[in-house]
């Protein structure tokens, strides 16, 4: 792991319900939960429940929890009628990556034409 003494996010709380949000999914692995500021008529996060900051902490112990958030985006996309028209899977790393939230999250956007990715 690269960062020796991961710090917990407002995530960690949102995971326990310490705090509130929309949660919409929550299993062993990982929970989802509507992000707070939506960029597109669904717009959800997707969360391992263990803390890893970012994808750099990734390891192959974690093989299972990270495939978990793709099914888990693809039947949260089918229970937002979002699945056919299409949407965005985005997991943004550090700095450069426009990372805010150092607990590692896949965006789920979709619900209008999102264009092409600017970058
Ligand atoms: P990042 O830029 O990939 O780190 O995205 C962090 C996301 O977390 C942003 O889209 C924020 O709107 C969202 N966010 C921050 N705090 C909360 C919260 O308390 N509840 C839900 N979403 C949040």
């Amino acid at each position: 792991m690269e960062h020796e003494m991961a710090e917990e996010t407002i995530f960690s709380k949102i995971i326990r319900k310490e705090i509130p949000a929309d949660i919409l999914y929550q299993d062993d692995l990982v929970t989802a939960f509507r992000d707070i500021n939506p960029r597109a008529p669904s717009h959800i996060l997707i969360i391992p429940n263990k803390l890893l900051p970012t994808v750099n902490d990734v390891e192959a112990e974690d093989e299972a929890m990270m495939g978990r958030l793709f099914t888990v985006a693809r039947k949260l996309a089918e229970k937002e009628g979002i699945a056919e028209d299409g949407y965005r899977l985005i997991v943004n790393c550090n700095p450069h990556g426009g990372q805010e939230v150092y607990h590692l999250h896949m965006h789920l956007l979709g619900g209008r034409p999102l264009g092409p990715m600017l970058i």
